[in-house]
């Protein structure tokens, strides 16, 4: 039911018209690396075209069962919420000690920034908090060229991303639930703000919500978990949904636990051999299988695409990669992390969510902002504390380089703290909001909104979830995310948006432009 769904859904462009283009691309062959928002949209559209492909991600497969323990926990922590590390990558144990393992978050330490990715099948829509909002007009029109028109994703690719991924409004017996305290206190300060709430879509299911409050699913996101995993299933993660129609086609396989460490032209550059390691869950490497195809498709995210590509030339392996814009553009969305305490509302600990509404700080003097809520599992020695991101559409820009001692990509972020103009305007607008609805001015034990990049927990602009960039459509790659100098090499992720998406997480955007390039293709190869 639900896939014919979806295929109506695509029938206003790649449906129909892909079972006209099956000759053309009929057992060709493809390997997408990576199987977050972008290479599900990838897998699930060339499969249905009838290619043959095989989709390769470092992260292992994480499979739902009911017991709620299938993810570790904000509020206890071990090695399934981190890619490899020692300690949790975010959340208010960071000092905790953990094995290390091919656990759900990558934190790339850069120069001057830390950035948060997905590792597993199902990529960064294992974690996210599933927030799904789509750009403004006048926001998407200052920063995007016109070669990408606003009128096509809100007319075509925005809807076909929420229908897809199931993005829905917050329903209102939910929000009035008990759980939900902290959602009506937040809608409660923007009205005392003098802002309009804007609902945000969220892609999960908000009736396997509904059981968690009556108790017949395992409380998750109705506790403020959620960022190490889904143990409710609530989240509608793309392993369930495009990974699951790719397979379901007969024509297309997904290989957990298999990290592309290279990718290197043959035959005249009309074909791609791509080597990874096979590793379990501790980081044993297995074997090195190395496999052959007409058409990649990179979609390892913003850094992990953009190292490949960095690497891989480094290497000698891509010759023909000579354009000078490979890992330029690359941006961390304005995100700014706020906590602030709340003294005159209720907003309980454990707050259920993921979330409701969001504003808009349009006069802002440093950069257009906006502003929500993101429950979390608060602990009670923490009372009266909220999450909240602020996003900017701030114009200063890093770069992720070639680091030869690690052999890999490494973001460059060449600013100091509060030097930046998502800085600026985050600290504007949280303190502003602090006076306005509190009444009162003072430091952090008063009540002052807690933004320090040295904070432990990671607030202000120490650490970003959303890097953007490194393969920027009309600069490192055309329009349709085919990269300079290879006609059969493709970026279909996060890379390809120029550093910001607006005001807006970028998921929704990033499964939009996917469907975009993906129909762009098919067109070509007809
Ligand atoms: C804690 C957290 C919360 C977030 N919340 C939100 C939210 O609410 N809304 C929102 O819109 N965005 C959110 N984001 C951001 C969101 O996760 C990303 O923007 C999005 O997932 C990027 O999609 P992508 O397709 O570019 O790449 P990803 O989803 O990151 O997928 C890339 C995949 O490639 C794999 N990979 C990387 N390198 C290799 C390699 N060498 N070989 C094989 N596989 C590889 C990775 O393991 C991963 O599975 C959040 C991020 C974090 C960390």
């Amino acid at each position: 039911m639900r896939r014919r769904t979806l295929l109506q859904a695509g029938a206003l462009s790649v449906g129909a018209v892909a079972f006209e283009r099956v000759p053309a691309l009929q057992g060709r062959t493809a390997i997408v690396i990576g199987s977050g928002f972008g290479g599900a949209v990838a897998a699930y559209r060339l499969a249905q075209a009838g290619m043959v492909v095989t989709v390769l991600e470092r992260g292992r497969r994480w499979t739902v069962d009911g017991s709620g323990d299938t993810f570790c926990t904000i509020g206890d922590p071990d090695w399934r919420c981190a890619w490899f590390a020692d300690r949790p990558p975010l959340g208010l144990d960071v000092s905790k000690t953990i094995t290390r393992g091919a656990g759900l978050i990558q934190k790339h330490v850069g120069d001057g920034i830390q950035v948060m990715c997905g590792a597993g099948v199902g990529g960064g829509s294992l974690v996210i908090g599933m927030f799904m909002p789509q750009p403004r007009r006048q926001d998407w029109e200052t920063l995007y060229p016109a070669e990408l028109p606003y009128s096509v994703f809100e007319n075509t690719y925005w809807p076909r991303a929420r229908q897809n991924i199931g993005a829905s409004v917050i329903p209102s017996d939910i929000q009035n639930h008990a759980s939900y305290a902290g959602a009506r206190a937040w809608l409660a300060y923007i009205a005392e703000f003098g802002r309009t709430p804007v609902p945000v879509p969220f892609g999960v299911d908000w009736n396997v919500i509904r059981d968690e409050l009556a108790g017949r699913a395992p409380a998750c996101h109705t506790i403020g978990e959620g960022p190490f995993g889904s143990n409710s299933g609530a989240k509608n993660s793309v392993d369930k949904t495009y990974l699951a129609w790719a397979t379901a086609t007969g024509n297309a396989r997904v290989l957990p636990l298999h990290e592309v460490t290279e990718i290197r032209e043959v035959s005249g550059a009309d074909r791609f051999e791509v080597a990874c390691r096979q590793i379990d869950d501790r980081g044993g490497v297995l074997s090195t299988p190395v496999f052959a195809a007409e058409f990649v498709f990179l979609a390892a995210g913003s850094l992990g695409s953009t190292s490949l590509l960095l690497t891989s030339r480094a290497r000698g392996r891509l010759p023909r990669l000579t354009g000078s814009e490979v890992g330029k553009g690359w941006g961390n969305n304005g995100d700014f992390l706020v906590a602030r305490l709340n003294l005159r509302k209720t907003v309980g600990s454990a707050q259920g969510g993921p979330g409701n509404v969001k504003f808009y700080d349009d006069s802002n003097p440093y950069a257009r902002a906006a502003m929500a809520w993101e429950s979390a599992p608060i602990p009670s020695w923490l009372p009266s504390s909220t999450a909240h991101l602020i996003t900017s559409l701030a114009p200063e820009r890093g770069e992720i380089r070639y680091d030869a001692a690690t052999g890999t990509g490494k973001v460059h972020w060449p600013y100091g703290e509060m030097a930046t103009s998502s800085d600026k305007a985050g600290r504007d607008l949280a303190t502003r909001l602090w006076w306005q609805t509190e009444g009162s001015k003072g430091s952090l034990l008063t009540g002052l909104p807690s933004y320090d990049r040295n904070t432990g927990m990671g607030l202000g602009s120490r650490n970003t979830y959303h890097p953007l960039g490194g393969l920027v459509m009309g600069k490192a790659t055309d329009f349709g995310g085919r990269v300079a100098g290879y006609p059969n090499l493709y970026c279909v992720d996060g890379a390809l948006l120029p550093g910001s998406t607006c005001l807006a997480n970028p998921a929704l955007t990033i499964t939009a432009n996917a469907e975009r390039c993906l129909d762009l293709f098919l067109a070509a190869h007809a």
